[in-house]
């Protein structure tokens, strides 16, 4: 038996120990990245096959034996035992390093990718093989990113078996990463077609309805660029309130984007760390719609431009689009987004920044039939959803209240419900009248309490 497990206390401040398989899954891990970091060091690398196999091998294999055994190991149902005290996901010194490490890398991958080009060099021969070109730092950046997706999504699969909503939903997230976000645009590329994203749109992705990137690929040979520009416009301008009517925006949110898509896989262990204040919720109000303000003008700009020969405003709009894809596409999207996971949650982006959320988020709110439904009479007030909410919503003040939760920050990731002990919590899409009205029950001493 392991020491711990003599406590009866439900909230165990030393957190589980490590058995003897999960330390030689962390050791074979460890071994991964230490060979990842030779080969960042190796001159005239002639084995870049060898490098990516043994590093990206062992730290997949590492992480994996790590996961089945950590949660196959233990009955289903959510177990967050020690989250608040181990010192990677509780803001101690581990957090901060881990923070700067992505944050670094982020930064050297955006302005200084010289340095990671025995990383991209060992990247070559999958290149050659998905693309047909040799890597660069994107193409070693995506399959970072992808990987990661799919090994932290069989995490949270697992984590999460006993919840079909999550297994449906984290499988989708890997679907749409691997395929339309990976295979796909290597594809189009192997084919000598441009590379284009069928899983972001405007403005998530600025450029697609950008006038240079349009009349781009209009004049491509061929059908394919102008079913690429056919499908940005109907995805960005019809399909998407239409879809986020019918589902709210967790159909893109959760479902389907590749910024959601790490942060619920790779970033599970972060989501409690979401600032639940109200200055937080403030803050976010007024960055994420400043930004979709922001875009919505730029492009408006860029089309004036276009259509008066650049008469109208010169370089001024051009400028504006490029300082937009300095400061939020790269800083705020990328190296804020992601590299701050250990210290402000998973959400950063997507709450403070992303123009599609809140473009999403505008839609949810007033043209939807998404939303969370809550039986206050069976709250007992443990906490657990507005802890494990990524987007800083205080679920359990509406569940107090049996009101419904109609938010335009929520992604509808589905946590709050599936970490709520007493099932209080329901995802529903339903009648758009009525939404916002309270429940009708809430007990008290005195009897049903009905809210006015
Ligand atoms: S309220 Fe629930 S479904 Fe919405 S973002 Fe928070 S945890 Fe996810
Ligand atoms: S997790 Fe469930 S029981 Fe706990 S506070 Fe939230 S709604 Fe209430």
């Amino acid at each position: 038996m392991r020491p711990t497990d003599q406590t009866i206390a439900l909230s165990n401040p030393d957190g589980a120990q490590l058995g003897t398989i999960q330390k030689a899954g962390l050791a074979i891990l460890a071994a991964g990245l230490f060979a990842a970091l030779i080969a960042l060091g190796v001159r005239e690398n002639s084995q870049p096959w060898l490098f990516f196999i043994v590093s990206f091998g062992l730290v997949t294999v590492g992480t994996l034996i790590f996961i089945i055994n950590t949660f196959l190991s233990q009955p289903p149902g959510v177990k967050n035992n020690g989250i608040w005290f181990k010192p990677i996901s509780s803001r101690k010194n581990a957090a901060y390093l881990l923070g700067i490490i992505i944050t670094v890398f982020y930064i050297v991958l955006y302005w200084f990718p010289g340095y990671l080009e025995n990383w991209i060099r060992m990247c070559d021969p999958l290149s050659q093989l998905l693309r047909s070109k040799p890597a660069d730092q994107w193409f070693l950046y995506g399959t970072f990113y992808t990987i990661s997706i799919v090994i932290m999504g069989l995490r949270a699969i697992l984590k999460y078996r006993h919840s079909p909503y999550q297994i449906i939903r984290t499988s989708s997230i890997i679907f749409f990463q691997l395929g339309f976000a990976y295979l796909i645009p290597a594809l189009l590329q192997f084919l000598n077609q441009p590379e284009f994203y069928f899983s972001y749109f405007w403005p998530l992705k600025y450029n697609y309805l950008f006038p240079n990137d349009i009349h781009s690929l209009l004049s491509q040979p061929g059908g394919l660029g102008v079913f690429m520009v056919f499908w940005t416009a109907v995805m960005s301008l019809i399909a998407t309130p239409i879809l986020t009517y019918f589902f709210g925006k967790r159909w893109y949110c959760s479902w389907v984007c590749g910024c959601g898509g790490l942060a619920n896989t790779a970033g599970d262990s972060f989501r409690q760390l979401s600032d639940k204040s109200l200055r937080a919720w403030k803050i976010e109000r007024r960055t994420v719609y400043s930004v979709l303000v922001l875009i919505v003008l730029i492009t408006a700009l860029l089309w004036i431009n276009s259509f008066s020969g650049g008469t109208v405003f010169g370089s001024l709009s051009t400028g504006l689009a490029k300082s937009y894809g300095f400061f939020i596409g790269a800083i705020f999207s990328g190296v804020i987004g992601v590299g701050f996971y250990p210290i402000m949650g998973t959400r950063v982006w997507c709450r403070f920044g992303c123009p599609m959320a809140a473009y999403l988020g505008i839609l949810q709110k007033y043209f939807s039939r998404f939303r969370i439904t809550t039986n206050g009479g069976q709250c007992i007030s443990c906490g657990n959803c507005s802890t494990y909410c990524e987007m800083g919503i205080d679920v359990r003040w509406y569940a107090q209240r049996g009101q419904n939760i109609v938010r335009a920050s929520c992604v509808g990731c589905g946590m709050c419900s599936t970490v709520c002990p007493r099932g209080v919590l329901n995802l529903e899409n339903g009648p758009m009248h009525g939404r916002m009205e309270n429940g009708p029950i809430q007990l008290s001493e005195k009897g049903p309490y009905i809210p006015s």
